[in-house]
């Protein structure tokens, strides 16, 4: 995606097309100088030749099942520390969950989402053997106990796999989590998910109206939402639904409506999260182009990209784009994570914001939002503090 964009860059000399795994370990080999292959030989990498950019043809899809386990080094324990530490998302406390793939891949077409132009419609999934066999390496070797599945969707959608998974895990004794499409979910996957030990998933229900769900080429309509929410909410299963405003076309009356279908998902379902997030046009989805048409501007060099964030786009074809940012913020400090309340160690402050939050959530108040101003101070000027403090803590640990 934005290949020529991103050559422009002087920070930029090769870049890797899609999967890297192949294409690194040969360029790798290239630069170091042990290659029997000159450049445009390599698949799947971007180079410059004096200053023309020349884009080599696409590597065909690896075989997931033939690739080694990232995890399985000497050196996965110290990997996964460093990788905490210099994330602000996680405790240094632990390395768990420890996040892994059983898939690559959609067999959906979502029209916001990046993976019909990335997978092709392609979804790979790793044989329920690869699978026990990574699993146990974790299980055994580091005594992990916790396990997260960032697959594109779960088991590359495959019913009779996630089935097989979670039989797997319900043997193996591993708490997990995951993303799971709404389609999925009836009293008999919850059970199964319920009895596997698995305790948060997360799903894009994106809207109960069924002319939204259509425009995104969802696949299921209000009917499968609903019975989503109707079912998890009676399984000890903490979940994370998402839904997605501010997208071409939308009229503040679906807004509005949007935001009432909230009100009746956290109604319907107490126990779980909710996050309001606004459209992003992600380069290679089929909305992206009809956001250009629409009077979006996509950001003219690389590192403008950095500011391509839910809480910063203005979507050009709505009058009210400061308030998508807000209710963004807003339910994400209201509700969306509400435990954050019982660990952090800024609860008081947290509590506060928390608070104003739940008020203008309740009255729709989206005005004036001085927490939007503070939040951009804090992410221009809080991160080295965290960064300080979580070097600190590493030193304790
Ligand atoms: S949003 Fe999820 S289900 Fe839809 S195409 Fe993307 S990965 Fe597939």
């Amino acid at each position: 995606m934005c290949i020529e964009q991103t050559m422009e860059s002087p920070l930029v000399d090769y870049i890797i097309k899609k999967e890297g795994e192949e294409t690194l370990y040969e360029l790798t080999k290239y630069l170091m100088g042990e290659s029997d292959k000159e450049l445009p030989q390599i698949k799947g990498v971007c180079w410059r030749e004096k200053d023309r950019v020349i884009i080599n043809e696409d590597r065909e899809f690896v075989d997931i099942n033939t690739l080694p386990f990232p995890y399985s080094t000497e050196k996965t324990r110290e990997f996964l520390i460093t990788y905490r530490t210099f994330s602000t998302n996680y405790s240094l406390k632990t390395v768990e969950p420890v996040v892994m793939e059983l898939s690559r891949g959609c067999p959906y077409s979502c029209k916001f989402c990046y993976n019909r132009f990335f997978s092709k419609n392609i979804a790979r999934i790793k044989s329920i053997d690869k699978i026990e066999k990574e699993l146990t390496i974790l299980k055994d070797k580091y005594n992990i106990k916790e396990v997260g599945f960032y697959d594109d969707s779960l088991c590359g959608g495959n019913r009779k796999r996630i089935e097989e998974l979670c039989e797997l895990l319900q043997k193996l004794g591993l708490k997990w989590q995951s993303a799971i499409r709404a389609n999925y979910i009836d009293d008999k996957m919850a059970e199964r998910l319920e009895k596997s030990n698995c305790h948060h998933v997360f799903i894009g229900l994106e809207s109960n109206n069924d002319r939204i769900l259509k425009k995104f080429n969802k696949g299921y309509t209000s009917e499968i939402v609903y019975r989503a929410v109707r079912t998890l909410r009676k399984y000890k299963i903490y979940v994370s639904y998402s839904v997605i405003i501010g997208y071409p076309g939308e009229t503040r009356e679906d807004l509005n409506n949007l935001l009432d279908f909230v009100d009746e998902v956290r109604e319907l379902h107490p126990n779980s999260g909710i996050a309001v997030q606004p459209f992003l046009p992600l380069p290679g989805t089929d909305l992206y182009q009809e956001s250009i048409d629409l009077g979006f501007t996509p950001p003219s060099k690389l590192e403008d990209w950095a500011d391509f964030a839910h809480d910063e786009f203005k979507a050009p074809w709505v009058s009210y784009y400061k308030d998508l940012s807000a209710i963004y913020l807003v339910t994400y400090v209201g509700f969306r994570y509400k435990w954050y309340l019982k660990n952090s160690k800024i609860a008081f402050i947290y509590y506060l914001f928390h608070k104003i939050s739940l008020w203008r959530w309740e009255k729709r108040y989206f005005s004036f939002y001085f927490e939007g101003i503070m939040f951009k101070l804090y992410k221009k000027f809080g991160k080295p503090f965290i960064y300080i403090q979580r070097q600190l803590e590493n030193l304790y640990l």
